[in-house]
């Protein structure tokens, strides 16, 4: 059994109090708590907040694991005080089958420091041309109920909308990039400047 006494310490903004901790869960609020067996944190000065929830994190495993891992990852948040990431899809190979989602998941069951949920790909490779396995990764160990194309508009709208049908069965969100490509690609040509003094 664990035991964390954090005295003087603002819950959510309010006035200092003490704040008993056993096993990871809260077991007593109050001002003037006393625990003999609880190691003692001086909480004057800081806040106390409950976990924190990112819903756009870059864990960048598989693929990219110079970058970040999820362990390294999860690290981090859990110092920042997020008990919760979710994980973006475009990895490598990208997050969009059910095998991919429940390495990652498994990856941050095994750091063990927060919550690792997976973000599924809407499209498959992130091209927005065919749906990813949707409902694969909805069922798999990992659970995915979110789906991005992070950084990619799903730009065509009928395959969005069949994406949008699709997750309502297991009551999923599609986070969509908001971004219409065209509008936002280069210019298809380019002004040629005469040179100074030329005519
Ligand atoms: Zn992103």
């Amino acid at each position: 059994m664990t035991a964390y006494l954090i005295t003087s310490v603002s819950v959510v903004g309010a006035a200092p109090t003490d704040l008993l901790i056993r096993d990871g869960v809260v077991a007593e609020v109050g001002p003037g708590l006393s625990a003999p067996d609880a190691t003692v944190v001086d909480g004057a000065g800081l806040v106390a907040l409950p976990g924190l929830v990112d819903l756009h994190t870059h864990l960048r495993e598989p693929g990219r694991e110079d970058a970040e891992t999820v362990e390294s990852g999860s690290r981090a948040a859990a110092l920042g005080g997020y008990t919760a990431v979710c994980a973006m899809a475009n990895t490598s190979p990208v997050a969009d089958t059910a095998g991919v989602v429940e390495q990652v998941w498994r990856l941050g069951r095994e750091a063990g420091l927060v919550d690792v949920q997976p973000i599924g790909a809407v499209t498959v490779g992130l091209a927005g041309e065919r749906l990813a396995e949707l409902g694969a990764m909805a069922d798999s160990a990992a659970r995915v109920r979110i789906f991005s194309d992070d950084g990619h508009c799903v730009a065509d709208p009928k395959l969005m909308r069949r994406a949008l049908e699709y997750v309502k069965a297991f009551d999923g969100i599609i986070a969509q990039h908001a971004e219409e490509p065209r509008l936002t690609e280069a210019p298809r040509c380019t002004r040629v400047r005469s040179p100074p003094g030329s005519a």
